[in-house]
């Protein structure tokens, strides 16, 4: 029956009438809150790019994360800025970790917040990538040999990484993380950390995997809050190419296979057709991360009085969620429950 007897504005008219038919509906508690844990006392330090994002000393992360929690914002996710790094990435699994001292003070205060760790290593690492580096002997023969340009070739190693990342799963977990987040995109580091949780006796500790995570340019401002960008090379050998939309699939399949309780897309924004895909082929809780640059395009294009910020965040959010997302990490945690509350 096509117009005049269908009229799609009938149910447009006033505001009641658009909620009563309205699809998708955010709520808080499908938002995570991303926090930036650093060493010392009463530090709130805003991130430059990440106008209204911090780091946080532990102190100051107890107070946001009661903040957060009394919100509805059930959960946040921890990151940490060690007071030093190195090529093993000591900071990440140290007992007294920066992370782990955010874990176990933030549960003895708030103990009914969900804690998440990020499982990774390049805040940890002099060199800032997400595994242990070695120089790796030039592969592409004699032509490339012959460039200084490429002259420092190296290689991040897999199955060596993977030993560190469960090591920093378990001590994460140890201090009070409820979920652990593996975000490295190393192979068969779900199989190794779900292995090693177990045998550490934290059988009943669910696993999120950063399972299709792209080199992505939206990480910009995330370097300079976690002060974590590659001193040298990139991340294409192991985050997914942005063009790739079936090995994301590939991805996702392969860490629930090793034991992946929930899974995540990150970006989010630039990547909703892969959030609705995974929706409809994966019977697991889906998240995505809307990420720093996500953010920081919204928060600079507001300042210039470009964009309503409210409304722009909003209708990002809601996008994220109707594509399938049910899990939502996002740096407008506090503010959009703020509005929605
Ligand atoms: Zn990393």
């Amino acid at each position: 029956m096509a117009f005049p007897v269908t009229r799609m504005r009938r149910l447009r008219r006033t505001a009641e009438m658009r909620n009563l038919v309205c699809e998708t509906r955010l709520t808080p508690d499908a938002f995570v809150c991303p926090m930036f844990v650093c060493p010392g006392e009463g530090i709130r330090k805003e991130v430059k790019s990440m106008p209204g994002v911090y780091n946080l000393s532990v102190d100051e992360a107890v107070k946001e994360a009661r903040e957060v929690k009394s919100l509805g914002v059930p959960s946040v996710i921890l990151f940490g800025l060690p007071d030093k790094k190195d090529e093993v990435a000591t900071g990440a699994w140290a007992a007294d970790g920066i992370v782990q001292k955010a874990a176990r003070a933030i549960k003895r205060e708030v103990p009914d917040v969900i804690l998440m760790g990020d499982v990774c290593l390049c805040e940890y690492m002099s060199h800032g990538h997400c595994g242990i580096v070695k120089a790796a002997p030039q592969s592409l023969g004699a032509a490339v040999a012959a460039s200084p340009a490429v002259s420092t070739e190296y290689e991040i190693v897999n199955d060596a990484t993977l030993e560190i990342l469960t090591r920093t799963a378990v001590s994460q977990v140890q201090a009070g993380i409820d979920i652990v987040a593996p975000s490295d995109m190393m192979d068969g580091r779900v199989a190794a950390i779900r292995a090693g949780l177990d045998e550490a006796g934290f059988t009943n500790t669910p696993i999120l995997a950063y399972a299709a995570k792209f080199a992505s340019g939206f990480y910009g401002p995330f370097r300079e809050a976690a002060d974590s960008a590659p001193q040298f090379g990139d991340r294409r050998s192991y985050q997914m190419d942005p063009a790739n939309f079936r090995e994301a699939m590939r991805e996702i399949e392969l860490d629930l296979e090793e034991g992946a309780d929930m899974v995540m897309v990150k970006p989010a924004l630039p990547y909703l057709d892969v959030i609705a895909a995974a929706r409809l082929r994966f019977d697991v809780p889906l998240a995505a991360y809307q990420v720093s640059g996500e953010y920081a395009m919204i928060e600079a294009a507001a300042r210039n009085g470009w964009i309503d910020r409210e409304r722009v965040m909003m209708e990002a959010l809601v996008s994220i969620r109707r594509a399938g997302a049910s899990i939502i990490l996002t740096y407008y945690a506090k503010d959009a429950a703020r509005l929605l509350g």
